[in-house]
């Protein structure tokens, strides 16, 4: 008997995405429109350093422009390429779709080891390839809107804006050209975070819904629960800060390229996390117990697995060995279509990439939004919000005087109560109700329909389903 091999990245989510379809009720040739990638851009560009010219290659990819304009990150990574850019950028379409921000999905990638460069080359660097996408509209604010990925971060996104601006001198909105900018250059309080946040956010819903939780057979709240991270960069060290110092999680392994630390009374991320900054890697951390095969951590006796990585981590050649009763999908495509198969007959629940890691384009919206209206949020409504509250609280003051002081308010209620909301509050608050929304409506085909056993299946039919009304509102 052959063993059975592995399909790419793009086969893997066409396999998933036919799945979902084969439950739909497309007119013919819809289907196979919403599934093909659109176009896909390949650029070979030279920079000159260190006294020699080399050139990189680079993707921009656009899945689908069912609405404009496409979105989706930038990743710099040594294993990009034209297959994982384009499956990148169909996730982008349907993540968009399920948590309605109003794009496209598009994804772009450089070829390259940013590890390798110092900041003035990676600038150099950054700014050409950002040059060659502006100058035919693959980066520009009302077609085609990256965002850091793998790899990129603010730093990135600031130089990919400042170069926009520098071509489109009279362009007022420029600056929404690319999100996950730094604040100081038009970015928005609390993008950093908003992937790990809304990590952090679906996994609260989904401990809210009590069909879910015995599905896979759990009991309880997200408190004492013993959580497997993936990946300690921007997205698996926010989920696990958070989950750990807010929920009551407990971090009982992190894996790393160089290894893996486990400890079962629970890692204290932050330490993890500055001794990784210090020292490159996992490796001779002090409390915990250092594993050499990062990659058996994986299947850890755990409660959630949070893959934040990399693509195709859970593949055939693990996946029966999983113990995690709920993996909760931070990365883009880390359970390839057979894994998922395996996992999925074994009974245990996946939370889908194209959910659980959707808090990062939510957040990137509201900062488009943000650059468009060229006012921050909060900045009109605060203090008249404050002044309301302030006035409840005077007239409660003056009644409770009225009846003798028998009672008044803790400070702490009147400090809350009395504080209006700045652009974090709202950022955070829109997000977890985007992630509500959006778990609901998902769970409710999960849950509801006895053709559907599974929540991808149920967040491709939701996804799905919205781009088809907006290609048949065009006519298509
Ligand atoms: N790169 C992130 C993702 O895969 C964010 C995309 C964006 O904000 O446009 O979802």
């Amino acid at each position: 008997m052959s063993t059975p091999t592995e399909p790419s990245f793009r086969e893997s989510v066409d396999m998933m995405f036919n799945r979902a379809v084969a439950l739909m009720d497309l007119p013919p040739g819809l289907e196979e429109k919403i599934r093909v990638c659109n176009a896909t851009y390949t650029v070979r560009f030279g920079v000159r350093l260190r006294g020699g010219m080399q050139t990189f290659t680079g993707y921009r990819s656009v899945h689908s422009e069912h609405m404009e304009p496409v979105k989706g990150g930038i990743r710099f990574s040594l294993g990009v390429n034209q297959d994982e850019v384009e499956a990148l950028a169909a996730l982008m379409t349907y993540k968009c779709s399920l948590v309605e921000a109003p794009f496209g999905g598009s994804k772009g990638g450089l070829c390259i080891d940013p590890r390798e460069y110092d900041d003035h080359e990676l600038e150099l660097i950054t700014r050409r390839f950002a040059y060659e996408l502006i100058k035919r509209d693959m980066i520009n604010p009302a077609q085609n809107v990256p965002a850091p990925d793998m790899g990129t971060g603010e730093r990135e996104m600031a130089w990919i804006a400042d170069q926009y601006k520098r071509m489109n001198t009279t362009d007022i909105n420029g600056v929404a050209c690319v999100t996950g900018k730094p604040t100081n250059a038009g970015g928005i309080q609390g993008r950093t975070e908003a992937t790990g946040r809304g990590v952090q956010y679906g996994l609260q819903e989904f401990f809210r819904d009590s069909r879910g939780l015995q599905k896979a057979g759990m009991t309880g709240t997200l408190d004492g629960k013993t959580v497997v991270v993936q990946g300690l960069g921007n997205v698996g060290y926010h989920a696990a800060k958070f989950l750990s110092e807010e929920d009551g999680c407990k971090i009982v392994g992190i894996i790393e390229r160089d290894g893996a630390l486990t400890d079962e009374n629970g890692l204290n991320v932050e330490a993890v996390r500055s001794w990784i900054a210090s020292h490159g890697g996992v490796r001779g951390y002090p409390d915990g117990t250092y594993v050499e095969d990062g990659a058996a951590v994986l299947e850890t006796d755990c409660d959630i697995l949070v893959p934040a990585a990399l693509e195709g981590v859970i593949n055939l050649s693990n996946a029966d060995r999983i113990k995690a009763p709920l993996i909760m999908e931070a990365a883009n495509g880390p359970v390839t279509a057979g894994a998922d198969n395996i996992l999925r007959e074994k009974g245990t629940v996946i939370i889908p990439d194209m959910y659980a890691n959707a808090g990062g384009v939510t957040v990137s919206y509201f900062e488009w939004v943000k650059n468009l209206s060229h006012i921050r949020f909060g900045r009109m409504q605060r203090r008249q919000e404050e002044a309301r509250h302030q006035l409840v609280v005077d007239e409660l003051e003056r009644l409770s005087h009225h009846l003798g002081d028998k009672w008044s308010m803790t400070p702490d209620f009147k400090e809350k109560y009395l504080r209006g909301a700045g652009e974090l509050e709202l950022v955070r608050s829109g997000l977890d109700d985007t992630m509500r929304a959006a778990y609901q409506a998902m769970a409710a085909v999960w849950h509801e329909r006895d053709d559907v056993d599974d929540l991808r299946t149920a967040a491709y039919l939701v996804a799905i389903e919205k781009v088809a009304a907006s290609y048949r509102a065009k006519g298509l």
